[in-house]
C-alpha cells in the first residue's frame, strides 16, 4: 500500500485508493471501468479494437465494397436532407429522427439499393452524421459533416453480433509462447455469405461492434471493437524519469541519454517522389493509373507502420525502466507550422498516445506538465531564466551559476523537477491544503 503511494503521487482519484493498485491508470481515455471485487483489483476494463485482414477473393468482395458504397449514397442522402431542413426550418433532425425516416425509406421502391445494406448499418450511418454534428455544436470540429465522394467513403458498420453478422469460425489460435499466437483463418458471414479473415491473435472480451473497411490500397479490413478486462502487470522500478522532446534527437531523459528517431519518411522520400511522378505520367482513371495509385498507398502505409512499430518498441523501453514519466504537453499545431514536415514524420502525438497506452497496461503513468512552463530557459541548477536562449543554441552556461548545459538533458531535468512538484501539490490540495487551492 505504502510503496503504490510512493510510485504514484500523481493520483487525482484519491477516493479509490482503498483499493490496493495504482487506480491513476483510469486517467487512460480507453479505461473504462476498475474492477469492483477486490480478487480483481489488478485488472481493468478498457476498450480496444481489434484488427484482420480478410483474404483477398475479387468475387466476394465486390458484394462489401457494394455495402460501402451503398452506405455512402445513405450519408449524401441525410446530409443533403439535413442541409434542406435547416434551409427551411432553422432546425436539426435528431439522431432519433433519422434513424426512423432511414428505415421507413428503405421500404420504398425508389431506394431499394438500400435493402443491400443491413438495417443496422444503414442507422449507423445515421449515428455517424449524429456525432459529427454533435461535434460541430460544442465547436470541436469547424465545420458540420459534408458530402463525400462514394470513393472517399470507406466503411459501414454492424454493431450487433448475430443478427447482422455471424462469426461461424473463430478463435482457433494456439499459443506459442512468449506471447505469441498461431495465425489461424477465422470465418465471418454478413449477409449469407462467409468470408475468410486471417486471425493473428485471439479475440478475448465482449464483441461490441464491427467495422468493415477498405483501405486505400484496395485490401478489405474487419475491426472488432471490444470491451475487455485486462490486467496490470505489478513489475516496479521505483524510478521516475523526465522526457523532452526535440527536433534534432527525438527523446532525451534527464540522466542525458538520447533517443533519436529513424525518420521514416524522410528514408522513403526518393521512393515517394518516383511513385508521385510515376502516377502523374498516367492518364487519369486508366488502369494503370489506379495501379501507380495503389503503388503509392501500399509504400505510404509501409512508412506509417514502420513508424508505429518503432513507437511501440521506444514505448515498451521506455515503460521497462520507469514507474513514472513526466512529458511536457507540446504545441503540435504551432510546431508544424514552423518546422513542417519533420514534427509529422517524428509523430510525436503518435507515440505519446501510445505511451499512454502502453503504461496504462503495465501500471506506470504517464503524467504531463504544462507547456508553457520554460523548461529549456531554466537551469535546472539554480532556477534562474534565462531569456537569451535561441532555437540555435544546443549548450549554454547559467549567468547565475555558472553551470554548463546541454540544452535537451537540461530540460528534461526540469520537466522531471516540475512534474513531480505538480504530483505533489495536487496531493496537498486532495488533502484540504489551502497553499494550494485555486
Ligand atoms: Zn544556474
Amino acid at each position: 500500500m505504502k510503496a503504490n503511494k510512493m510510485l504514484f503521487p500523481y493520483d487525482r482519484y484519491a477516493k479509490l485508493t482503498e483499493i490496493n493498485m495504482p487506480v491513476a491508470v483510469l486517467t487512460h481515455p480507453l479505461a473504462l471501468r476498475l474492477r469492483e471485487s477486490r480478487s480483481m483489483a489488478n485488472s481493468i476494463t478498457v476498450r480496444k479494437t481489434y484488427t484482420f485482414q480478410l483474404y483477398r477473393c475479387d468475387k466476394k468482395d465486390e458484394n462489401l465494397r457494394h455495402k460501402i458504397f451503398v452506405a455512402s449514397t445513405i450519408w449524401n442522402h441525410f446530409i443533403k436532407l439535413q442541409r434542406r431542413y435547416y434551409r427551411m426550418t432553422g432546425k436539426y433532425i435528431s439522431y432519433n429522427r433519422m434513424s426512423q425516416h432511414v428505415l421507413k425509406l428503405r421500404k420504398m421502391k425508389r431506394f431499394a439499393l438500400w435493402q443491400d445494406l443491413h438495417s443496422q448499418a444503414c442507422q449507423n450511418v445515421c449515428r455517424r452524421i449524429d456525432d459529427g454534428y454533435q461535434r460541430f455544436f460544442k465547436g470541436l470540429n469547424e465545420r458540420p459533416p459534408g458530402f463525400k465522394k462514394p470513393h472517399k467513403y470507406k466503411s459501414f458498420t454492424l454493431p450487433q453480433k448475430e443478427k447482422s453478422y455471424k462469426l461461424v469460425d473463430y478463435n482457433r489460435n494456439r499459443e506459442k509462447g512468449n506471447d505469441k499466437w498461431t495465425r489461424e483463418r477465422g470465418i465471418i458471414r454478413i449477409d449469407g455469405v462467409d468470408y475468410k479473415f486471417v486471425q493473428h491473435r485471439p479475440i478475448h472480451g465482449t464483441i461490441k461492434t464491427l467495422t468493415v473497411k477498405r483501405d486505400s490500397v484496395g485490401r478489405l479490413w474487419l475491426f472488432f471493437s471490444v470491451a475487455e478486462d485486462i490486467s496490470i502487470e505489478q513489475a516496479s522500478t521505483g524510478k521516475s524519469g523526465g522526457l523532452d522532446f526535440g527536433l534534432k534527437t527525438f527523446l532525451t531523459d534527464d540522466e542525458g541519454r538520447a533517443w533519436s528517431h529513424p525518420q521514416f519518411f524522410a528514408q522513403g522520400l526518393r521512393k515517394t517522389r518516383t511513385l508521385h511522378r510515376q502516377l502523374s505520367h498516367k492518364v487519369k482513371g486508366s488502369n494503370r493509373y489506379k495501379q501507380a495509385k495503389r503503388n503509392l498507398a501500399t509504400h505510404s502505409a509501409t512508412v506509417a507502420n514502420r513508424r508505429r512499430d518503432f513507437h511501440f518498441k521506444l514505448a515498451h523501453q521506455l515503460c521497462d525502466e520507469y514507474d513514472i514519466i513526466y512529458l511536457e504537453d507540446l504545441n503540435l499545431e504551432g510546431m508544424k507550422r514552423l518546422w513542417g514536415r519533420k514534427v509529422s514524420d517524428l509523430a510525436f502525438a503518435q507515440f505519446v498516445n501510445i505511451l499512454e497506452w502502453v503504461a496504462l497496461k503495465r501500471g506506470k503513468q504517464v503524467v504531463k506538465i504544462d507547456r508553457w512552463y520554460p523548461s529549456t530557459q531554466t537551469c535546472s541548477h539554480c532556477q534562474y531564466v534565462n531569456q537569451q536562449i535561441t532555437l540555435r543554441d544546443r549548450e549554454w552556461c547559467c549567468p547565475a551559476c555558472g553551470t554548463h548545459h546541454q540544452r535537451d538533458h537540461n530540460a528534461a531535468k526540469n520537466i522531471k523537477t516540475a512534474g513531480a512538484s505538480v504530483g505533489l501539490s495536487e496531493r496537498a490540495s486532495d488533502a484540504g491544503s489551502p497553499a494550494h487551492s485555486c
